[in-house]
């Protein structure tokens, strides 16, 4: 599947490149430092394209990174590029905590931000071998951003991991079943 790339999104230190590395093998790493804005670099792969997104800084939000996603949503929707879908790793255990201070974590804005530009995230929590109560927090999690909790119920959606741990076969099997997914729709449609 040639036509599709899959892009990787998250705040600076949720473990995205660690993610990048466990899944595909790549080496993402620059020593750039976090919230740094980049471009979007692309990995061609035999079956798919994978973009790495810059980690989005707290201090800077999300306003200032808009343009990076754009870039990436909109070439999609203008037919400029091929079909996106779209990862956002999240620092399960720094989302936590952020939760406890009563602050709303950055997380929970970039996932509605893809929800609205009709993105429909896999969102990979990740760091799952800090967090004690695993189904506890996942279900605290997945309420803090929109969904009804338990967590399990959006299996299609949300997918606890470990990069560190190399715990990400979940993650991999729900990359190439939304793929297959978004396969199955395009079969047949004309190409312009
Ligand atoms: P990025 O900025 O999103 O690319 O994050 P990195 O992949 O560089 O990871 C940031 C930090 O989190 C590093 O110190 C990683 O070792 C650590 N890290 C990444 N994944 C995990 C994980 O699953 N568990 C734990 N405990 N640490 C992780």
């Amino acid at each position: 599947m040639k036509d599709v790339e899959v892009f990787f999104v998250g705040r600076a230190n949720a473990g995205k490149s660690a993610v990048l590395k466990e899944l595909f093998g790549l080496k993402t790493r620059v020593g750039r430092r976090p919230g740094v804005t980049r471009a979007p670099v692309r990995y061609q792969l035999d079956s798919f394209t994978v973009i790495d997104l810059p980690g989005i800084g707290f201090r800077r939000g999300l306003n200032g990174y808009r343009r990076v996603l754009r870039d990436v949503i909109d070439g999609e929707r203008h037919k400029l590029r091929p079909l996106s879908l779209g990862v956002q790793v999240i620092d399960g255990k720094s989302f936590l905590e952020i939760t406890e201070r009563h602050f709303k974590p950055l997380d929970v804005d970039l996932f509605e931000y893809l929800l609205d530009s009709e993105i429909d995230p896999i969102v990979a929590i990740n760091k799952m071998d800090k967090i004690e109560e695993p189904e506890a927090s996942l279900d605290k999690i997945v309420s803090l951003l929109g969904m009804l909790p338990p967590y399990k119920q959006w299996a299609d959606r949300v997918v606890p991991i470990s990069a560190k741990q190399h715990d990400v076969a979940q993650l991999r099997w729900l990359i190439s079943h939304r793929l297959q997914g978004m396969k199955n729709k395009n079969r047949g449609k004309p190409l312009v």
